[in-house]
C-alpha cells in the first residue's frame, strides 16, 4: 500500500472555534498530521509527496465560482479594515432566505456567510494552499485504486463536510467525492463511499445525492444532538434519481465498539451488494473513546477490526483521512486501522 502527504498543510493554522459560545482554540491544528506521519514511519509507510491538486481537477466536484471564493478570499479578507487573521462569516442564508430570492452578495463578508455552512471553517492567508495540497493527496491515492491497489491518503485539511460549492466544519475541498470522480472518471462503473468519521459526511451525501452510481454510506453519531445536526439521519437515502444510493447509519451517544462495528459491518454489506467496482474510505478517528467532544467510545482494537472488516471488501480503494482530534493518538489509530486493513 502506498500513502501520500503534502507538507502545505502546515500553512493552515486555524485558531477561531466556538463551542456552546465560548471562543476557544480550534482543534484541526497541524500537529494532527504530524501524528499520522508518525503512524506512517512507524509502520514502515514513509509517504510519497503529492502533487497539489489543479483548479481544474477540481472543478469535478466544487463550482467554479465557489474555487473563485477560496482561491480569491485570504487576501479580500485581509484588505477589509480592522479584519481578523481569518475569515469568518456572521449571516449565512438560510432555507427561507432562498426560497424568496436570497441570492449571493457582492461584499466580502456576505460571501464568507454564503460559501460557509457554519463558524467551524475559518479561512486564513494559506488555507487555500493547504487545501490543494490535501486534495492532491486523495487524488494520487485516487490513481492507485484506479491501478487496482490501495492507498491512504493523509489529508489536512479535511473534506467530508464540503458540499460542491459550500466550506464546513474544518473542510474546504471534498477530498474524498474528488477521488470518487477521478475513479469514476477512470472507467469505475460504479463507485462507493464507506464514512467512518463519527461526524455525518453531508457534503459527500450532498455532492452525490442525485447520483445512482455513487452509494454513499456514513456511520456516525446521533446528529440529534452533534454536529452537522440538521442531517446524517437514517431517512436520507437518496435524490429521487437516486433512491437507495445513501445510507445513513446514525448511533446512540456513548455507542461502544459492538455496536459501532456491527454499523461499519452493515456498511461493508451494503457497499458488497451495489456492486461497487472501486471504494473511497472517509476515515475518521474522531469516534474514539478518547477523543475530545466526543460521541462514541471506539477502542484502538475496534479500529484494527474495522480495519480488517473494509479491507476484507478487496476492492481497490482510496482511503481518505478526515478527522480525529486525539493528536497524541492519531498516529496509534491509523496504524491499528491499517494493520488491521493488511496488505501493508
Ligand atoms: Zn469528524
Amino acid at each position: 500500500m502506498r500513502s501520500f502527504h503534502h507538507p502545505s498543510h502546515a500553512l493552515h493554522t486555524p485558531n477561531f472555534f466556538l463551542i456552546r459560545g465560548q471562543v476557544r482554540a480550534n482543534y484541526e491544528v497541524p500537529a494532527r498530521a504530524e501524528s499520522l506521519l508518525g503512524g506512517l514511519h512507524a509502520l514502515g509507510l514513509p509517504p510519497a509527496l503529492a502533487t497539489p491538486a489543479t483548479p481544474a481537477q477540481l472543478r469535478s466536484v466544487h463550482t467554479a465560482d465557489y474555487l473563485a471564493f477560496l482561491e480569491s478570499i485570504g487576501p479580500a479578507w485581509a484588505a477589509l479594515p480592522n479584519a481578523g487573521a481569518e475569515a469568518v462569516g456572521n449571516t449565512f442564508p438560510t432555507a427561507d432566505a432562498l426560497a424568496s430570492g436570497g441570492r449571493r452578495p457582492a461584499g466580502v463578508i456576505g460571501q464568507v456567510g454564503w460559501y460557509t455552512a457554519d463558524v467551524a471553517c475559518p479561512i486564513g492567508p494559506h488555507t487555500w494552499e493547504a487545501a490543494l495540497g490535501a486534495a492532491g493527496c486523495a487524488l494520487a491515492a485516487a490513481a492507485e485504486a484506479a491501478a487496482g491497489a490501495q492507498a491512504y491518503a493523509l489529508c489536512r485539511p479535511p473534506g467530508h463536510h464540503t458540499y460542491a460549492a459550500r466550506a464546513g466544519g474544518h473542510c474546504y475541498l471534498n477530498n474524498a467525492a474528488l477521488a470518487v470522480e477521478a475513479l469514476r472518471a477512470a472507467g469505475a462503473a460504479r463507485v462507493a463511499v464507506l464514512d467512518i468519521d463519527s461526524h455525518h459526511g453531508n457534503g459527500t451525501q450532498g455532492i452525490f445525492w442525485h447520483r445512482p452510481d455513487v452509494l454513499t454510506v456514513s456511520v456516525h453519531g446521533d446528529p440529534g444532538s452533534y454536529y452537522p445536526w440538521f442531517t446524517g439521519y437514517a431517512e436520507e437515502t437518496g435524490g429521487a434519481d437516486a433512491e437507495g444510493a445513501n445510507l445513513n447509519l446514525p448511533l446512540r451517544f456513548g455507542s461502544p465498539d459492538a455496536a459501532w462495528l456491527a454499523a461499519v459491518q452493515q456498511g461493508v454489506a451494503a457497499v458488497r451488494s451495489f456492486g461497487a467496482e472501486a471504494l473511497v474510505v472517509s476515515l475518521g478517528f474522531d469516534a474514539s473513546e478518547h477523543e475530545p467532544l466526543n460521541a462514541l467510545n471506539v477502542t484502538a482494537e475496534g479500529f484494527a477490526r474495522a480495519g480488517a472488516m473494509i479491507g476484507a471488501l478487496r476492492l481497490p480503494s482510496a482511503i481518505i483521512q478526515e478527522g480525529g482530534y486525539n493528536v497524541e493518538l492519531l498516529g496509534t489509530l491509523l496504524g491499528r486501522f491499517l494493520t488491521g486493513w493488511g496488505d501493508l
